[in-house]
């Protein structure tokens, strides 16, 4: 019972950076507490999030897949529910479902999922592909166990790993996401707790991903985030997004649109996973691209032409 209150004050030390790094901030863009005028690293910082990833520009890596440890399990312990004032997040203690492989050095522990959602399907993401938004954003947040706690991790380099999905509306309910319809009980900034799930189920297929180093989405902004944007997303139904823009932001506004605008790459690369899998031909279309250096260990740099333009079809065009 006292790690779970310790973990809790944790995540709101993490979740209400605020009260800790700056004064009031918000989503209005334009306004004076907005993005725009969010400040210190968020202001200064040469390597933030989110960013518009061009899929042209990506370069190709090897990287071994993802091992996310108990994700297909349950904890035994409760999770908690929050509307911080600013997203939906659920809290959970740390060291059970952990995250290693997919180009990670060390293992991370997950400790919170939060998501970012639009008024409307056109808007809602952080992150863009080839400038594409989507309605919303679920981002599982872990730290680098070498260090003690995540606040101890926040601000260093290699201290956070987040697992970006992309999110698209419509369809039946997506029963993974069943949780999103006890954010009736959470509408202005409170929290509650709720049965514990499994977290795998949440996922796309993880194989194809874009890496970046990069910070937060929210002030403090700390440069300390390697990012995993997933490929491929998963849907929820209309009326499981409706119960993310039924919350209240802090002031009491409807809590929508809780995404950063996209920031610039400073000359950082977006790295996309290549693995054997993928590099084997599949049909006749792909054979050509697939037999080139691709199967080769390490980093592929591959530039921008022919070859490129049709590894990227045989990879994308599925
Ligand atoms: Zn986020």
């Amino acid at each position: 019972m006292i790690m779970d209150r310790l973990f809790l004050a944790v995540f709101l030390c993490v979740s209400l950076p605020p009260l800790v790094f700056s004064a009031d901030w918000d989503y209005v863009v334009g306004g004076p507490n907005g993005p725009a005028n969010w400040d210190k690293i968020c202001k200064d910082g040469k390597k933030q999030s989110p960013i518009n990833i061009e899929v042209a520009k990506v370069e190709y890596a090897k990287m071994e897949p993802f091992k996310l440890t108990n994700y297909n399990m349950k904890p035994t312990d409760d999770y908690t529910l929050i509307n911080n004032g600013h997203s939906l997040q659920v809290g959970f203690a740390g060291n059970f479902f952990n995250v290693s492989g997919g180009g990670l050095v060390g293992t991370y522990t997950t400790v919170q999922w939060h998501l970012h959602w639009g008024e409307n399907n056109n808007k809602g993401s952080e992150h863009t592909m080839d400038k594409k938004a989507y309605p919303a954003e679920i981002h599982f947040v872990s730290y680098n166990t070498k260090y003690p706690n995540i606040s101890t991790a926040v601000d260093k380099s290699d201290g956070l790993a987040v697992l970006g999905v992309f999110i698209e509306v419509g369809g039946e309910d997506n029963a993974a996401y069943g949780f999103l319809k006890y954010a009736m009980n959470v509408t202005k900034k409170s929290n509650i707790t709720i049965m514990p799930f499994e977290l795998k189920p949440m996922f796309p297929a993880i194989e194809r991903f874009f890496r970046y180093n990069g910070s937060l989405t929210t002030p403090g902004c700390f440069e300390s985030v390697t990012w995993t944007v997933f490929k491929e997303s998963v849907k929820i139904s209309a009326a499981q997004m409706e119960y993310l823009r039924k919350l209240k932001f802090t002031g009491g506004e409807p809590m929508v649109d809780n995404f950063r605008p996209v920031q610039p790459l400073n000359g950082r690369k977006v790295k996309y996973s290549v693995n054997e899998t993928l590099t084997k031909p599949t049909s006749a279309s792909t054979t050509k691209a697939t037999t080139k250096p691709v199967a080769g260990a390490g980093i592929i740099d591959i530039s921008v032409g022919l070859f490129s333009l049709m590894l990227l079809t045989a990879l994308f065009g599925r």
